[in-house]
């Protein structure tokens, strides 16, 4: 029986070359790599009926495989391959840090396929997701709000964007967000799309909202800069991979109001 092999090398996956410049995952009855004896094989739910199997290795062995890093995979791959990708990277992230119990240390053993349990004391884990939101502020028919946050390793810009809090709703993490990263107010917030972010293990919630009051005042500890922008003048966008750019393609494809 054939089966898709996600092969995971530090954070990349191994693709299989198909010509001129396309690539697919290993669909094969054995694993495409060398397996040894201490590597765990996980069971990942199914893709339109063909099994799913996960696996790491340690150096990328002598095989007919290419390894991208997991983003570059997005534009390689049927975006089916690369969401179920993403949840294997997501569980092998999730099968690494649990290898001890957090309360009393005892080993946790595979208890289903999404879950441990400690050999010593019970507790029972499952992956964890850390939810973040993120928001396309408008202003008027043609002005959104952009920003570059510190950690941007290229020079586009993006939207505002944070982790929701433990206690909050998905809409008071953004109307905080915006605040504290900008000191605006907003109004309209919107639900829009969301998306599984599995660098390493997050699900981002995308929303749209209008500008209510307030002067930007850009928080340096997180942004370096950021403005409004009129649509005919707007800066680098970000990837086509991140729904900041869908959120951004979607208004400037909405006629204005
Ligand atoms: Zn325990």
């Amino acid at each position: 029986m054939k089966r898709y092999y996600f092969v995971f090398c530090k954070d990349s996956l191994m693709l299989q070359p198909t010509g001129d410049d396309t690539y697919t995952i290993p669909l094969c009855e054995e694993p495409p790599t060398e397996i040894k004896p201490w590597t765990t094989m996980l069971n990942v739910t199914p893709l339109d009926g063909v099994e799913v199997k996960a696996y790491e290795i340690s150096e990328p062995t002598a095989t007919a495989l290419e390894a991208f890093p997991l983003r570059q995979c997005y534009y390689k791959l049927p975006e089916a391959l690369y969401l179920k990708a993403g949840k294997c990277a997501e569980l092998l992230y999730w099968h690494r840090n649990t290898k001890y119990c957090g309360v009393c240390g005892g080993q946790m053993h595979f208890h289903t396929d999404i879950s441990k349990r400690c050999e010593m004391c019970g507790k029972e884990v499952w992956p964890q997701l850390a939810t973040a939101v993120i928001v396309l502020i408008r202003r008027g028919d043609d002005e959104i709000l952009m920003a570059r946050g510190r950690n941007f390793k290229s020079d586009h810009y993006g939207l505002i964007a944070g982790f929701v809090e433990t206690g909050e709703t998905l809409e008071e993490a953004v109307r905080r967000e915006v605040m504290e990263e900008t000191g605006l107010t907003i109004h309209n917030i919107r639900y829009f799309d969301s998306q599984p972010w599995p660098y390493p293990s997050g699900l981002m919630v995308g929303f749209t909202a209008d500008y209510a009051g307030g002067t930007l005042h850009v928080q340096r500890e997180e942004l370096k800069k950021a403005g409004w922008f009129h649509r005919s003048n707007l800066p680098k966008l970000p990837e086509k991979l991140s729904i900041a750019r869908r959120l951004i393609d979607a208004w400037l494809t909405e006629a204005p109001r």
